[in-house]
C-alpha cells in the first residue's frame, strides 16, 4: 500500500480536503483523509488530487481528421466537408487511422482522462483502447435514413459488437449499439435499436445538435432536407414527425433512463425538464457546437432544469484537442454563473455514472479505481478551495497535469 499527500485533495462525492492523502493498494482507493497518513507516504507537494476525468462523448476513429475539417457557419456545410474528407480518406489508409488513434489516445490519458464514451462505426477503437488500457464506453452506431429491414440490421450490427469484443483483453469495456441523429437515423431503426438494448452501457444519440436538425422534424424541409437529398439518400417515405427532437426520441422508446442526449444545444427549458424527468443525461461538448455551426449551447439552462451534464469534447474532426481541461474552459467562459465544483462534478462522477461505471471511477473513495490525476497549483490559488476549483476550470496547461502511476496488482 501506498499513501500519496496533495496539498488539495478533491474526491468528488464531498468537499475539497487540505492538506490530505489516498492511499492505494492493488491499484484500488483504500481510504482518504487528513492528518496522519498510512504506510509508506509519496508527498506530492503543491498539487490538487482529482480522479481522473471522463471525456463522456468523442469519436476515436475520426482523429485522422484532425486539422482537415474547418470550422463552419452551419451545420450542413460541416457535415458535407466532413464527408468529403472521408471519401478521400487518410493518406496511410488503416494504418495511419490506427496511428491517429493510438496518438489522440495518448494524449487524453497525458491530459488526465480516465474513461472516455466513444462513438464508432468501425469499431476500430476497441483494440486501441484495449491496449493502452483506457477504460471506455464502445458505442457502435448506425445510421441510414432508410432501412430495409431495421431488425436484422439491429442484429448484425449487435453480433459485429459481440465478436469485436470477445477477441479482445477489454477489462474495462463496455458497448451498447446505438444511432446517430434523428436527421440521418431512420425511426424504425431507433425504435429497433432501443428495443434491442440492454445495459450496462446506455443509449446515445447526437440530438438537438443545430437549428437546422430542429426545423427539419418540425416541417420535413430545410438545408437538413436538401442535404439528404443531394446525399440522395431522401425518401418521400420519411412521415415528417411534426415535434420536436425529444419528443421524437420517446416516440420511438429511445428516451430512456440513462439515455445520452449529446449536445441538446436546441432543447428548450421545458425539453431539458422532461429529459430530466425521464432520467436522461446531457452531454455537452461546447468546444464542438461552435466549429460545426450547431451553435452556442445553454450551460447555464442544462444545469437550471436539474438534468444530469457530463462533458464530452467530441472528436478532432471539430475540436483542436482531446483535453478535458480545455473543454472545462469553454464550459467555464459560457457559464461564468455556474460554481466551478459543478463543472467538475460534471467532469467526473456525473460522467462516470453516465457511462455505467459510478462504481468504479469519477470519485476518490474506498474501492474506486486508484486512477488519479495531479495538477500543480501555483502559489496564488493554493489557500481557499473555492480558488483550486476555479483554477481548475479556467485551462490549466497539459504541462501541468500527471496521471499518478498506481502500480497494478
Ligand atoms: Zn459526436
Amino acid at each position: 500500500m501506498t499513501s500519496y499527500r496533495a496539498r488539495w485533495v478533491l474526491p468528488m462525492s464531498g468537499p475539497p480536503l487540505r492538506d490530505a492523502w489516498v492511499s492505494v493498494s492493488d491499484s484500488r482507493v483504500t481510504n482518504v483523509g487528513t492528518g496522519r497518513a498510512p504506510g509508506p507516504v509519496e508527498d506530492l507537494g503543491d498539487v490538487a488530487l482529482l480522479p481522473g476525468l471522463v471525456n463522456a462523448h468523442t469519436h476515436l476513429e475520426l482523429s485522422w481528421m484532425a486539422g482537415l475539417v474547418p470550422p463552419a457557419g452551419s451545420m450542413d456545410e460541416w457535415i458535407k466537408t466532413l464527408l468529403r474528407v472521408r471519401r478521400t480518406g487518410p493518406v496511410g489508409g488503416d494504418e495511419a487511422t490506427v496511428a491517429a488513434m493510438t496518438r489522440a489516445v495518448g494524449d487524453m490519458l497525458g491530459t488526465g482522462t480516465a474513461l472516455v464514451g466513444d462513438i464508432s462505426n468501425s469499431l476500430m477503437s476497441v483494440s486501441v483502447f484495449a491496449e493502452r488500457q483506457l477504460a471506455s464506453v464502445v458505442f457502435h452506431e448506425i445510421l441510414g435514413f432508410t432501412s430495409a429491414d431495421p431488425g436484422a440490421a439491429v442484429r448484425d450490427a449487435q453480433k459485429r459488437r459481440r465478436v469485436s469484443f470477445s477477441s479482445k483483453k477489454t477489462p474495462d469495456v463496455f458497448s451498447a449499439v446505438v444511432g446517430h441523429a434523428p436527421y440521418s437515423t431512420a425511426p424504425a431503426l431507433f425504435a429497433e435499436i432501443a428495443a434491442q438494448h440492454q445495459g450496462p452501457a446506455p443509449l446515445s444519440v447526437h440530438i438537438a445538435e443545430s437549428a437546422e436538425e430542429v426545423e427539419f422534424l418540425h416541417t420535413g424541409g430545410g438545408p437538413m432536407r436538401t442535404l439528404l437529398e443531394t446525399l440522395g439518400v431522401w425518401t418521400s417515405a420519411w412521415q415528417v414527425p411534426r415535434c420536436g427532437p425529444l419528443e421524437f426520441l420517446k416516440r420511438l422508446g429511445y428516451l430512456k433512463p440513462g439515455t445520452l442526449l449529446v449536445h441538446g444545444v436546441h432543447l428548450t427549458v421545458r425539453e431539458l425538464e422532461q429529459a430530466r424527468d425521464a432520467e436522461a443525461v446531457i452531454v455537452s461538448c461546447p468546444r464542438s457546437n461552435t466549429w460545426v455551426g450547431g451553435g452556442v449551447p445553454p450551460i447555464a439552462r442544462f444545469y437550471g432544469a436539474g438534468v444530469p451534464v457530463a462533458i464530452g469534447t467530441d472528436s478532432l474532426a471539430s475540436t483542436d484537442s482531446l483535453n478535458m481541461f480545455d473543454e472545462l474552459a469553454a464550459l467555464r467562459r459560457l457559464a461564468p454563473e455556474v460554481d466551478a465544483a459543478r463543472l467538475l462534478d460534471s467532469a467526473t462522477r456525473v460522467g462516470a455514472e453516465a457511462l455505467g461505471f459510478g462504481r468504479h471511477y469519477g470519485t476518490i473513495d474506498p474501492g474506486r479505481v486508484a486512477s488519479l490525476v495531479s495538477v500543480a497549483l501555483p502559489a496564488g490559488v493554493r489557500a481557499r478551495p473555492e480558488d483550486v476549483e476555479e483554477y481548475l476550470v479556467s485551462g490549466v496547461s497539459a504541462a501541468d497535469v500527471t496521471r499518478l502511476n498506481v502500480p497494478s496488482p
